[in-house]
C-alpha cells in the first residue's frame, strides 16, 4: 500500500507566521528504504523535516510514526521513539574529544568499539578534539552512534553540503548500510547528485507540493527538467 511507512506526513501544511511553505505534503517512507526528498532551494524540504522531527507543527496535516500520531509530540519524544534528525552541518560538541563526543550517545565501551572498529580513522583520533577534525570527519563522528544503535528513522537535511565527494560516498555508504538493516531514511538534497545512486524512491518539492514521486529507476532527464520546474 503507498501509504504505508514508518514515517508518514499527511496532508501537512505549515509554514512560518503569515507565510504557508508546505501546501498539503504527502510522504511514506517504509522501513529498510532510502527516499530522496529533491527541489531547489526553498522548495520547503528543510520544512517538510522540520515538520518531520517535530520542531515545527503543522497548521494542518499528521505526522504518523509506525502507524501512531506523533503530530503533537515534540522532537525528544519522537526521538525516544527512534527518529533521528541528523544535525545539519557538524552536530558535533568540538572542545571535545572524538572518545567523549561517542561517550554521550555511547555510555558502553563495548558500543564505541564497535564504532572503532567500523570507522578506523575515528580510533586513530579517537583523543582528539572534535573540531580539529576535518568536516568530513565530524560529519561521520556524528552518524557514528546510529551505526550501533540504529534509528526507526533518519532524517538528513543537505548531509552532502560542503563535504568532499570521496566523504560523501562514505557518508552514503554508512546510509546504505542503516538502510540494509531496516532503517527508514529520509535523505533531502538540493541537488540529484550521488543521492540517487542511493535511494530506492524519489521524491520531487516544488512550491510546498511533491510534485513528482516514484522508483529510483523511473527517475529520468525528462522527469528531473519537469520536476525542477515544477511542470509534473
Ligand atoms: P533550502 O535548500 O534553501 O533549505 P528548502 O527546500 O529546504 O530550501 P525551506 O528551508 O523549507 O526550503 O524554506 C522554504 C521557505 O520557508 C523559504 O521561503 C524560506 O525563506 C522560508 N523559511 C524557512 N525557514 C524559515 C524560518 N525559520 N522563518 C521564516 N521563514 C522561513
Amino acid at each position: 500500500e503507498a501509504g504505508e511507512g514508518v514515517l508518514r506526513l499527511e496532508g501537512v501544511v505549515a509554514g512560518y507566521g503569515d507565510a504557508t511553505v508546505l501546501r498539503g505534503v504527502d510522504l511514506a517512507v517504509p522501513a529498510g528504504t532510502v527516499v530522496a526528498l529533491l527541489g531547489a532551494n526553498g522548495a520547503g524540504k528543510s520544512t517538510a523535516c522540520a515538520v518531520a522531527a517535530g520542531v515545527l507543527r503543522p497548521a494542518a496535516g499528521r505526522v504518523l510514526l509506525d502507524g501512531a500520531d506523533v503530530t503533537a509530540l515534540p522532537p525528544h519524544r519522537r526521538a525516544r521513539d527512534g527518529l533521528y534528525l541528523a544535525p545539519e552541518g557538524r552536530g558535533v560538541f568540538p572542545a571535545l574529544t572524538v572518545e567523549e563526543n561517542l561517550t554521550l550517545w555511547l555510555p558502553s565501551a563495548a558500543d564505541r568499539a564497535q564504532v572503532y572498529r567500523r570507522l578506523p580513522r575515528l580510533a586513530e583520533r579517537r583523543a582528539v578534539a572534535a573540531g580539529a577534525l576535518s568536516g568530513g570527519e565530524q560529519q561521520i563522528l556524528a552518524l557514528a552512534p546510529a551505526l550501533v544503535r540504529p534509528p526507526r528513522v533518519l532524517i538528513a537535511d543537505e548531509p552532502s553540503l560542503g563535504l568532499a565527494p570521496r566523504v560523501v560516498a562514505q557518508v552514503f555508504e554508512l546510509f546504505g548500510e542503516l538502510r540494509d538493516r531496516g532503517v527508514a531514511l529520509l535523505v533531502v538534497e538540493e541537488k540529484a547528485s550521488e543521492v540517487l545512486a542511493l535511494a530506492d524512491t524519489v521524491a520531487f518539492m516544488s512550491l510546498g507540493r511533491i510534485t513528482w514521486s516514484g522508483a529510483r529507476a523511473e527517475v529520468d532527464q525528462d522527469t528531473l527538467t519537469s520536476a525542477y520546474l515544477g511542470l509534473a
